[in-house]
């Protein structure tokens, strides 16, 4: 039930539908989701074969925006028109929210007819539909669960089939995704994660190592990174990182991290004097902690640390959603005098209208387009692109640098400073000034 819940609150926050959705007014005849699952445990009860599928109208939303909620209510009325036409299957309905859908279609014969009889439907419903002189397309995700091949408990399936509909959403939409049971480990893991960013003592669960950054010349290290570790390391930032991004824990989650970080430069502040600039990553979904750049200034005037000792380093997704005003959020940093970095460069969009938005103060390639950097022309398109960072005064940095020759064909395409294991894995704080020698720092 948990689980239930939980997707539900996971697919609204990503497809930005908020609650007024569930408020809707049902035209639609179905049954009630309550008597929808009596009514499946009974035919399960009787071992009957078919499946559960969930339909979730493709960003509805946009109509509703587009021709108003009036109008959105035809959309759905018309396509509850057509999942209530005549199926070769039995089937019953009920409808779980605004634009989602559950049905249940009983059928005997072999799975795949079950499968090629939901694609003939979904074909059906999918077509363009003519709504008061306008022409409206729409698509739908689907998530499918089979009995008795998946489970034969009503909510059971019902969850199946909200996270294979989840999957199809995340597959880019308008198609329909089949549950498998790794959509299932998926989701206890990512239940457990949930429970642990939930838990407000968070120096009990994390910790901060540091990884050093050397001049590409000299070897020198001239900063480092900040990573956040679980200190049991049962899961990875890969892991728990896109999880607080999606549940929001990422706010809370951010701020002890920001504090984290300035707590220690200060700390080495007063062993070493003043010690390298330290950089914080910084997720795109903290933009909407509004108080942040309040809480950041607070944090560094409590410790006495000056902004100039702080990197930030942010991904492109930050511009991705309008909603964040990303540009101006970045601007309110370079304001302090912090220096900001674009991280994960020449793997996503990398788009180059950032670069003219923003004067970032260094551009990091991504370990993984540093990785494929074996063959001349790789290695052209990297100068090439070093040059052109050059020429607008950006430094830039290459990451995941784990060789010699890694190193050497970075420094000959011109890369100002490297990051990898070659030259350090991240550390725990204490090991660092040993490792870095505090006189060069
Ligand atoms: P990232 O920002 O691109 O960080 C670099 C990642 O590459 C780190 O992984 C680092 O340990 C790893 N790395 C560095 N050198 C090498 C190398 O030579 N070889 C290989 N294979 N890997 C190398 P990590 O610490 O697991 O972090 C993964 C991602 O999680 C980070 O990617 C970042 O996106 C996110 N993350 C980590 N810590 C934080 C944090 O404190 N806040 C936020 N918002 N995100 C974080
Ligand atoms: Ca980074
Ligand atoms: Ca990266």
């Amino acid at each position: 039930m948990k689980t239930r819940k939980y997707i539900k609150k996971t697919i609204r926050n990503n497809a930005g539908q908020l609650n007024d959705m569930l408020q809707f007014n049902d035209s639609t005849n179905f049954l009630k989701r309550k008597a929808f699952s009596k009514l499946l445990s009974e035919r399960l009860f009787i071992k009957e074969e078919g499946a559960v599928w969930i339909l979730d109208i493709d960003d509805f939303k946009n109509i509703n925006d587009i021709y108003g909620h009036r109008f959105g209510d035809l959309v759905i009325k018309t396509i509850a028109g057509r999942i209530n036409e005549k199926f070769e299957s039995d089937k019953f309905v009920a409808r779980l929210s605004g634009d989602e859908f559950v049905v249940a279609l009983i059928n005997k014969s072999h799975e795949n007819n079950t499968k090629k009889e939901i694609e003939k439907i979904v074909e059906k419903i999918n077509l363009p539909m003519n709504i008061e002189g306008k022409t409206v397309y729409i698509s739908v995700s689907v998530g499918v669960s089979l009995f008795p091949a998946n489970s034969v408990d009503a909510e059971e399936l019902i969850m199946f089939s909200e996270m294979a509909m989840y999957e199809a959403k995340k597959l880019g939409k308008n198609q329909i995704a089949y549950f498998n049971s790794k959509m299932n480990d998926y989701m206890k893991l990512h239940i457990e994660i949930d429970e642990i960013l939930k838990i407000s003592e968070k120096e009990n669960i994390f910790t901060m190592v540091y990884q050093p950054i050397v001049n590409a010349v000299t070897k020198k290290i001239v900063s480092f990174e900040a990573l956040i570790r679980m200190k049991d390391r049962k899961y990875s930032p890969m892991e728990f990182i896109s999880i607080a991004e999606t549940n929001g824990a990422i706010q809370t989650l951010g701020r002890w991290i920001t504090e984290e970080v300035i707590k220690q430069i200060a700390v080495w502040n007063r062993q070493v004097g003043e010690i390298l600039p330290v950089a914080i990553n910084f997720s795109c979904m903290q933009m909407l902690d509004k108080g942040y750049l309040t809480f950041f200034e607070e944090t560094l005037r409590k410790y006495k640390v000056s902004p100039t000792q702080v990197i930030i380093e942010i991904t492109e997704s930050v511009f991705m959603d309008v909603r964040f005003n990303g540009v101006n959020f970045i601007n309110e940093f370079k304001k302090l005098g912090v220096i900001v970095a674009l991280d994960d460069f020449g793997t996503g969009y990398s788009s180059l209208i950032y670069l003219t938005n923003i004067n970032f103060d260094k551009v990091k390639l991504d370990r993984l387009f540093i990785q494929k950097l074996i063959d001349d022309k790789s290695i052209k398109v990297l100068s090439g692109i070093i040059h052109m960072l050059h020429s607008i005064d950006v430094c830039v940095v290459a990451e995941g640098v784990e060789d010699e020759i890694q190193s050497r064909t970075l420094l000959s395409c011109g890369c100002d400073e490297l990051q990898g294991y070659y030259f350090g894995k991240p550390l725990e704080p204490e090991h660092i000034l040993s490792f870095a020698e505090p006189s060069s720092i």
